[in-house]
């Protein structure tokens, strides 16, 4: 176990984050000392599974549309209780394709948050509808259901809901408007996967879901996204859009046989290359066979954490309501009231020149330069996001992180904490 564990520390060293344009790898590590040193934010938990699974892709000569993007895309389908999959190339062009094929346009709104990552709104933009973001409860850190049944108007095309840091609370409140109101709900359940809500795993909420790849989320294919539905028009809709508008019943030929001819030129609609290549599906069946036992090394991770700093006044920890299965996507602690965002900055950063992996997870959407810009939104529109966004803090979260680090990070916080309140008295 430990010589596994030992193994597969030394495996990931080299999927670290990196960004040196013009020289390799191995040169940023020899200049760059810290890389082997430090406590980063987040790690993938890849084991030999999947690189055997990669190297069996590479060895069969066939990188695209082939059958591992097939069992990924049904492994995900049943994990979230869902008929279809469609894999794509990343959360965000399945958040694309999730409004083009529910045809949200110029001049829909949208609802949703403005706490999360950009790409859960950016996705309206893409289509050129209107978001309305709406505040978000303090506890899920979800919006606040009422909010949204308030932000409703015969203009409203759609719902856009995330599962904030992996919380799947309010879902069913959101489904039951979006019923009520005869719109779409779209799940951005980019940071849930494997978790549920009163027994609904999360990707079953929505007319859609969208999941996310990306190498921090729970599991990864490096770069990649997965659309959930039991909609067979919207999944060959999305099939097409992600094959450059090729029709899709087309494109499924009996084994060995290639399309019919005229098939794989003729574009029935404006289509995008999305696809998932069978090199990154390998690794997202992988992932996917170990998801139960990903899951719960994140949760003792984070059980770990919320014994560590079960007593710090100053820090507030996550908090779930009883009916939530959660999968963590990060760990994510706020700071009391009193404290400023400038103070929080300070924290982050010195959490950072000590080695220790942390970020501010999120900046409000709406205080974006470019949203500010184009839709003249302002700090105070949404008290409670703008609150709460000032005061987190993601600490270092991954599977491979080890109790001497969690508690060199969570040492490392509150030094970081305490170096504030002397300043301040
Ligand atoms: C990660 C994430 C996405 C986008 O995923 P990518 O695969 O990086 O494009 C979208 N929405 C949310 C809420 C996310 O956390």
């Amino acid at each position: 176990m430990q010589e596994a564990s030992r193994r597969r520390s030394r495996l990931l060293r080299p999927a670290r984050a990196y960004s040196g344009a013009g020289r390799t790898y191995s040169d940023a590590l020899e200049t760059n000392p810290r890389m082997s040193s430090d406590i980063p934010l987040s790690q993938p938990d890849i084991t030999e599974t999947e690189i055997e699974h990669v190297v069996r892709v590479l060895r069969s000569g066939r990188l695209s549309i082939g059958p591992m993007r097939e069992e990924f895309e049904s492994l995900v389908a049943r994990r979230t209780g869902r008929q279809f999959g469609v894999s794509c190339s990343s959360g965000t062009a399945g958040l694309h394709m999730a409004l083009l094929a529910l045809g949200v346009g110029p001049g829909d709104e949208v609802v949703t948050t403005p706490f999360s990552f950009i790409a859960s709104a950016n996705c309206i933009l893409y289509v050129n509808a209107t978001p309305v973001f709406v505040d978000i409860d303090p506890r899920s850190l979800n919006m606040d259901p009422e909010l949204v049944e308030q932000a409703i108007t015969p203009r409203t095309k759609a719902i856009v809901a995330v599962e904030t840091f992996g919380n799947p609370q309010h879902m069913d409140a959101y489904r039951a408007i979006a019923a009520r109101h005869e719109i779409p709900l779209i799940e951005d359940c980019c940071e849930g996967l494997g978790g549920a809500w009163r027994g609904r795993p999360v990707g079953a909420f929505g007319r859609v879901g969208v999941f996310g790849f990306y190498p921090n989320k729970q599991i990864t294919t490096g770069e990649g996204g997965m659309i959930v539905t039991d909609d067979d028009r919207l999944a060959e809709t999305c099939r097409s859009l992600r094959n450059q508008g090729r029709a899709e019943s087309t494109m499924t030929p009996a084994p060995g046989s290639s399309p019919a001819a005229g098939a794989w030129l003729r574009h029935e609609r404006l289509g995008y290359n999305y696809r998932l290549s069978e090199v990154n599906a390998a690794l997202g069946v992988a992932q996917m066979q170990r998801l139960d036992e990903i899951i719960k090394r994140r949760d003792e991770v984070a059980q770990r954490y919320m014994m560590r700093l079960m007593d710090h006044t100053d820090v507030i920890l996550p908090t779930m309501h009883t009916d939530t299965v959660m999968s963590w996507f990060v760990f994510v602690v706020r700071l009391a009231h009193e404290y400023t965002q400038e103070e929080r900055d300070r924290i982050i950063d010195g959490m950072r020149r000590h080695d220790v992996g942390a970020s501010d997870y999120f900046p409000c959407i709406h205080l974006q330069p470019f949203y500010r810009e184009r839709f003249g939104f302002r700090p105070g529109m949404f008290p409670i996001a703008e609150s709460v966004s000032q005061r987190t803090i993601a600490l270092p979260f991954y599977n491979a992180l080890t109790e001497r680090d969690q508690d060199m990070a969570v040492q490392t916080l509150e030094l970081m904490i305490s170096r504030e309140n002397i300043k301040r008295t």
